[in-house]
């Protein structure tokens, strides 16, 4: 690992100013060091912005308000965020270990770099580490890699599977940059490929996230990851739903999938299905149906596509029972 000096922030403000000037935040760490240790990432100086005074998890009108530094391990464990947001919850302890949610920050797990094999060994060419060089998954190790919304320059998977419940709820993200604070709608925070793989986000370079607001629950949610092992595993494929029942009817329907693409993929597709229709295994089939036969797999991953509709029916299924 190359040397690297260590500050901490005193306030946003603060932290904003130190990355204009060309430090890179550090959150809890556990992505970025092990990127730092890999020589994917060589950030000269490193600014902590874990220990800001954000982490609190606050009630609001609609919702709840958590702060960025808040600990993933903390943020699944809120009564708040288990009675009302499960799939969020649920989201967060189908990640990683005990040990890792400990540390890792809201922030951090939004911008967690993805874990395709070829990103992550510098001695390989990797359009997203080094822009020009090709894409060597195309051809190669592909099995975990996209199948919605791939380019010819990036099959990559967004690894988060926090994000995958924020763009089901539909979280707002908030940021303080240069320019001064914004926010961000969830879907929205990350991006396709097209041919810049090296953009996983819509940041702009030294913006912070401070924090993400929920609106209100939907009244039933669900998180259900598929995985190569039970524990310490991305996720193959996963989904997070939430839906409004009345009656035997669908009235609303919010659907995310994750280890399918760039980006936590929001299922509009589906939603459009189930919205308005009866809460019946013909329609959960139709919906994963205009969903996933806009799939474009690769030689190794095609089995994504059958398990995902199976999975995303199944789940469908017994969140409306
Ligand atoms: C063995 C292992 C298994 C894992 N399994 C899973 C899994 O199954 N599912 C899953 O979702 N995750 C998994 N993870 C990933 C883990 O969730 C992430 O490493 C973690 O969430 C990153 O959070 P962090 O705070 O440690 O981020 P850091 O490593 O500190 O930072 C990550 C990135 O975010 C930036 N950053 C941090 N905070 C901010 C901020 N406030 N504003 C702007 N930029 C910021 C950093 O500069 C860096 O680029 C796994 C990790 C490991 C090591
Ligand atoms: S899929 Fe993306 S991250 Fe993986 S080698 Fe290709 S360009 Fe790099």
């Amino acid at each position: 690992m190359k040397p690297f000096a260590y500050e901490r922030a005193g306030d946003a403000a603060a932290a904003v100013a130190a990355a204009a000037d060309g430090a890179t935040f550090l959150g809890g760490g556990t992505n970025l060091v092990d990127l730092m240790k890999l020589g994917v990432a060589e950030p000269l100086r490193l600014v902590d912005v874990s220990r800001l005074p954000h982490d609190a998890i606050e009630e609001t009108p609609a919702g709840l308000r958590i702060g960025a530094a808040v600990r993933n391990a903390d943020l699944a464990g809120h009564p708040a965020v288990r009675e009302r947001y499960p799939v969020l919850s649920q989201a967060l302890l189908a990640g990683a270990s005990g040990q890792l949610r400990n540390l890792a920050t809201v922030g951090g797990n939004l911008l967690q770099r993805t874990r395709c094999a070829y990103f992550q060994d510098t001695t390989k060419p990797c359009n997203k580490r080094r822009p020009g060089s090709g894409c060597p998954a195309r051809e190669g190790e592909h099995r975990n890699l996209a199948i919605l919304g791939h380019s010819e320059h990036c099959v990559a998977t967004n690894p988060s599977d926090m994000a995958v419940a924020l763009a089901a709820i539909g979280a707002t993200v908030h940021v303080l940059g240069a320019d001064g604070p914004r926010t961000i709608p969830m879907p929205g925070l990350h991006r396709l490929p097209g041919d810049k793989p090296q953009h996983d986000t819509v940041l702009n370079p030294g913006d912070l996230i401070t924090a993400v607001e929920l609106g209100a629950p939907a009244p039933r949610s669900t998180y259900r990851k598929v995985r190569d092992r039970a524990s310490f595993s991305f996720a193959v494929f996963s989904v997070a739903a939430a839906v409004e029942l009345d009656g035997e009817t669908i009235r609303e329907a919010r659907v995310a999938l994750g280890g399918v693409a760039h980006v936590p993929w929001r299922a509009g597709r589906a939603e459009a299905v189930l919205t308005g229709a009866p809460a019946t295994a013909e329609t959960f089939a139709a919906a994963a149906g205009a969903e996933l036969d806009a799939a474009q797999p690769l030689r190794d991953n095609a089995f994504k596509v059958p398990l995902a509709r199976d999975v995303l029916v199944r789940t469908l299924a017994e969140l409306c029972a």
